[in-house]
C-alpha cells in the first residue's frame, strides 16, 4: 500500500491525540495521591509553624534533602513556589533590574544581551528571553552537550553574552547528558562579560529510565575551584516527582547570588508555602525515598519510550533518525520536512510540538527536528500516534519524491 493510500486511511480514523507536552500521566500523578492527605504536622523541624508567613528561603530539612540531589549544599538552595520556571523567568527579570554580582550595572542598561541557546532546546526558555527582547544565538548539541569550541569562542569574544540555557542532564528533547569534560569547560572557560551566568536547569536530575543512571559532573563545585562559583545558577523542581502543578522548586547558587536573589525575593513574597513544603518532606522523607518513588515513574514510562523506538525501527526504517534516552521526559525526532510532516498529522488528528520549537524563534532552519512526548497517552493510545506519525513521515517522503524536492 502506498503511504498516500495509508495517509487516507488514518484520516479516515477520525483520532485525536496528543504528544505535544510532556506531562505526567494520570497514573504517574496517581503515585503521589498520598501527598493529599499530608503533612501529618505543621510543624517544621525547628518548630516553627508552617502555617504562618516567613522563610522565604524554605524549611532547611527540605533544603537538606534536595542538596545532594541538585549539587547545592542546603545553605546555598531557596525553595520557590511549583514552578522552576517561574523562577528562572524571575531571575531574569531580577538581573535586569539589579545588578547581579560582579555586574557593572544592571540588564537593562546594556544596549544588547545576548543568550546561547544549545539546539534543539527547551521551547519555554526560549520564550522567556525572548520576551525580554534578549537575542538568542543557537549553539549545536553534540552526543556530550553544546558544541563547546563555539561556546567558548562566543563567550570570550563578546561582552553582551550574559547567559546560556543548559539542560545539563537528559537533555529537553535530546536526552543528551552533558559529558564531564563539557561540564568542566563550562565551569572554567574565560568570559568577556564579568556577569555571565550559567542557567543549569536540571529538571531531570532524578528521572533516569535504567539502572544505569547517567551520571552529571558537579559544575557548582567545578566553578568554584576554577574562580567562578557566581557563574552559576542552578534550578530543579519536583513537577515530574511529585504533582506538576503542586511541587516544589529549587534554586541554587553561590552565596552572594543567593543573597542578591532573596534580596530580590523578599520585594515580592513574605514567604512561600510551607505546608507543601512539609508534605513533601513527609512523602519523599530522604534521596533513598525519592530514588524508590521514581522507580515507580520509570516502570510506568519505561514501556512507553521502549513503544516509540520499536515502532519507529519497524515504520521509519533510514527515512529518519531518533534518540533512545536514559532518561528524562522526550525523543527528538528528525527527518526531512518536520514542519509539513507536523501539518499533515495534525490534520490526521495527532497533535505534535510544533517543528522549530526546539530552535529560538521557532525557526529550525534546517526544519528537521520533531520533540516527541510519550509519557501522557497510555500505550495503546501512544502506539496509535506514533503509527500515524510514521505514516505521515513516509507520506511526506513519498511526495517529496514524485516533486522531486530535496530533503
Ligand atoms: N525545565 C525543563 C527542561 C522542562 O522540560 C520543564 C517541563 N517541561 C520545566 C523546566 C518546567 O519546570 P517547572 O514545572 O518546574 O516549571
Amino acid at each position: 500500500m502506498t503511504a498516500q493510500a495509508d495517509y487516507s486511511a488514518l484520516v479516515q480514523r477520525g483520532l485525536s491525540l496528543d504528544l505535544t507536552r510532556g506531562k505526567p500521566s494520570p497514573r504517574q500523578l496517581d503515585l503521589s495521591n498520598d501527598l493529599l492527605k499530608l503533612p501529618a504536622s505543621y510543624r517544621a523541624a525547628d518548630g516553627t509553624d508552617g502555617r504562618n508567613y516567613g522563610n522565604l528561603q524554605g524549611l532547611a530539612e527540605l533544603r537538606e534533602l534536595f542538596a545532594p540531589l541538585v549539587q547545592v549544599p542546603a545553605e546555598r538552595l531557596v525553595v520557590g513556589g511549583n514552578s522552576s520556571l517561574a523562577l528562572m523567568h524571575d531571575t531574569i527579570v531580577h538581573a535586569l533590574l539589579t545588578p547581579v554580582p560582579g555586574a557593572t550595572r544592571r540588564w537593562v542598561e546594556e544596549p544588547e544581551i545576548t543568550f546561547l541557546c544549545p539546539v534543539p532546546g527547551y521551547d519555554r526558555h526560549f520564550t522567556i528571553t525572548e520576551r525580554f527582547g534578549i537575542k538568542m544565538v543557537p549553539v549545536p548539541m553534540n552526543a556530550d552537550g553544546p558544541d563547546m569550541d563555539v561556546v567558548e569562542r562566543l563567550v570570550a569574544a563578546d561582552a553582551s553574552v550574559k547567559g546560556i540555557w543548559c539542560v545539563p542532564k537528559y537533555s529537553n528533547p535530546s536526552g543528551v547528558t552533558y559529558s564531564d569534560e563539557t561540564v568542566r569547560r563550562l565551569a572554567a572557560m574565560p568570559t568577556a562579560a564579568p556577569d555571565f551566568r550559567i542557567f543549569w536547569d536540571n529538571a531531570y536530575a532524578v528521572h533516569h529510565l535504567t539502572d544505569t543512571p547517567d551520571e552529571l559532573a558537579d559544575l557548582p563545585a567545578l566553578a568554584a575551584e576554577h574562580g567562578n562559583a557566581d557563574r552559576v545558577f542552578v534550578y530543579a523542581s519536583t513537577s515530574k516527582v511529585t504533582l506538576a502543578g503542586s511541587g516544589v522548586s529549587f534554586f541554587g547558587s553561590s552565596p552572594a547570588n543567593v543573597e542578591w536573589f532573596l534580596h530580590n525575593t523578599s520585594k515580592q513574597s513574605i514567604g512561600p508555602d510551607k505546608i507543601n513544603q512539609l508534605r513533601h518532606i513527609e512523602f519523599l522523607r530522604d534521596p533513598a525515598g525519592v530514588a524508590a518513588h521514581m522507580k515507580r515513574h520509570a516502570e510506568l514510562i519505561g514501556p512507553k519510550f521502549e513503544l516509540v523506538d520499536k515502532v519507529l525501527t519497524e515504520r521509519l526504517g533510514d527515512l529518519g533518525t531518533w534518540t533512545s534516552p536514559k532518561g528524562g521526559y522526550f525523543i527528538s525526532l528528525e527527518v526531512p520536512h518536520a514542519a509539513e510532516v507536523v501539518a499533515k498529522a495534525k490534520a490526521a488528528g495527532i497533535a505534535l510540538t510544533p517543528a522549530g520549537a526546539t530552535h529560538p524563534y521557532g525557526k529550525d532552519p534546517d526544519n528537521r527536528t520533531i520533540r516527541l512526548a510519550p509519557t501522557f497517552p497510555e500505550l495503546d493510545e501512544l502506539e496509535q500516534a506514533i503509527e500515524g506519525l510514521a505514516v505521515c513521515v513516509r507520506l511526506v517522503a513519498e511526495e517529496g519524491l514524485i516533486s522531486g524536492r530535496c530533503p
